[in-house]
C-alpha cells in the first residue's frame, strides 16, 4: 500500500467492497479500473487511497467494442433482459427485429459503440461518464446488481451493460440520419482520419478555448478529458489558446498529435507516457494505486513535471462547469 494508507483499508478490503456491487476490472498491473457513478462515495470510504478511474473515452471505448466484437461477432441474440425505454418498447412492438438476428459486428465510432446486425439494424450504445459491459460465458452466475441496465444473451455469453448510458435499436437505414452520429467530426481511432476536415471542423470556432475545442465531437470524435490534457502537454499548447489564435501549422499539429497520442493510449492500456517515463515513475517508488501515473499531466496536479519539474496545476475550463484541464505552466506557457 501506499505510504499513509491506514492499514486498515488492505486490498482485501476493497475487494470485499467491490463484490458488493462495484464494477472493477482488475488489470495485471494492480490497477483498479473504476467505472461506476458511486466513485466519489466510494473516495471518501477510502480516505487517502487514491485509485484510478478511467472514464471511457475512444481508446477504452474502442478496446470494450473489439471486446465484445470478439465474444458476439456470429453470435445470435436469443434474449435481452431490457431496461432502457427504447429496446424495451422494439422488444414489444417488433421483437423479431432483435430476437434470432446474428451480431455480424461490433464496433466503436469516436465514443459510440455500434452492433450491426444481420437485418441492416444497428443496436447503438454510448457509455456517457460512468457505463461499462462485461462479458460472461452463458451459465456463469451474474450477481445481483442494481446497476445493471441490459443483459443480451447469446448462445454462449451474457453481455451485461452497466451504468447509465444509451442503448437503443436503429432499424436499417437511420443510422445514418441519427442526430448525433450523424454530426460526428472525424474518428481519431477510425481506420482512415481526415486530417482536412478536422482542420476544417477546428476553424468554425474561432473564438473557443483550444481546450474546450478538443473535447467537441462535432470537431473530432473520440477525444475526453484525460486525452485533451495529454494532447495539449505533447503539443505545448497553452489551453487557453483561442483557435484563431494558432496558426494551420499548430492547428495540423495538434490534429496529428490528436491521433498519435489516441493510438498509443488504445495499444498501451491507456498509458500516454512512454517506456522511458515509466521507468522514471517506477524510480520514484509511486504505488501502482496512485492516480496519474498513466499521463504526462492528467491528474498531476501539483507533481513536477516530467519536462521541466514545474508543478502541474488545473482549471476548469468550457460551459457551466467546465470540464478540469491539467496543464504545465512552463512547457504550455
Ligand atoms: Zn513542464
Amino acid at each position: 500500500m501506499a505510504p499513509g494508507v491506514p492499514t486498515h483499508l488492505t486490498m482485501s478490503a476493497i475487494r470485499r467492497g467491490i463484490s458488493n456491487g462495484i464494477p472493477t476490472t482488475f488489470q495485471d498491473d494492480k490497477t483498479i479500473q473504476f467505472n461506476c457513478q458511486t466513485y466519489h462515495k466510494w473516495m471518501s470510504n477510502f480516505g487517502q487511497i487514491r485509485i484510478q478511474f478511467d472514464m471511457s473515452e475512444g481508446p477504452e471505448v474502442k478496446r470494450t467494442a473489439a471486446r465484445l466484437h470478439e465474444a458476439l461477432a456470429g453470435e445470435t441474440i436469443q434474449s435481452i433482459d431490457a431496461h432502457h425505454k427504447k429496446i424495451l418498447a422494439a422488444l414489444a412492438e417488433t421483437p423479431d427485429a432483435l430476437l434470432g438476428r446474428k451480431i455480424l459486428r461490433v464496433h466503436s465510432l469516436g465514443k459510440h459503440i455500434l452492433f450491426d446486425l444481420d437485418n441492416g439494424s444497428h443496436l447503438h450504445n454510448h457509455l456517457l461518464m460512468f457505463g461499462s459491459w462485461r462479458i460472461y460465458a452463458r451459465r456463469a452466475k451474474i450477481e445481483p446488481d442494481p446497476r445493471i441496465m441490459e443483459i443480451v444473451c447469446t448462445q454462449k455469453h451474457r453481455a451485461v451493460l452497466r451504468g447509465g448510458s444509451v442503448f437503443e435499436l436503429l432499424p436499417a437505414g437511420t443510422l445514418e440520419k441519427h442526430p448525433r452520429i450523424t454530426k460526428l467530426g472525424p474518428d481519431v481511432l477510425g481506420e482512415t482520419f481526415d486530417e482536412k476536415r478536422a482542420l476544417k471542423n477546428f476553424k468554425k470556432h474561432p473564438d473557443v478555448e483550444i481546450g474546450v475545442a478538443l473535447l467537441d465531437q462535432e470537431i473530432v470524435a473520440g477525444i475526453g478529458n484525460y486525452l485533451k490534457s495529454e494532447i495539449l502537454f505533447v503539443t505545448q499548447t497553452n489551453p487557453r489558446a483561442l483557435i484563431r489564435e494558432l496558426s494551420d501549422t499548430r492547428l495540423r499539429e495538434m490534429i496529428r498529435a490528436a491521433r498519435a497520442v489516441t493510438l498509443y493510449s488504445f495499444e498501451n492500456a491507456s498509458f500516454t507516457i512512454p517506456d522511458e517515463i515509466r521507468a522514471r515513475v517506477q524510480e520514484t517508488g509511486m504505488s501502482p494505486l496512485t492516480v496519474g501515473r498513466r499521463h504526462y499531466v492528467f491528474r498531476r496536479t501539483n507533481k513536477p513535471c516530467w519536462n521541466c519539474g514545474t508543478p502541474i496545476r488545473q482549471y476548469r475550463q468550457g460551459a457551466g462547469k467546465g470540464r478540469i484541464t491539467y496543464y504545465c505552466p512552463n512547457c504550455q506557457a
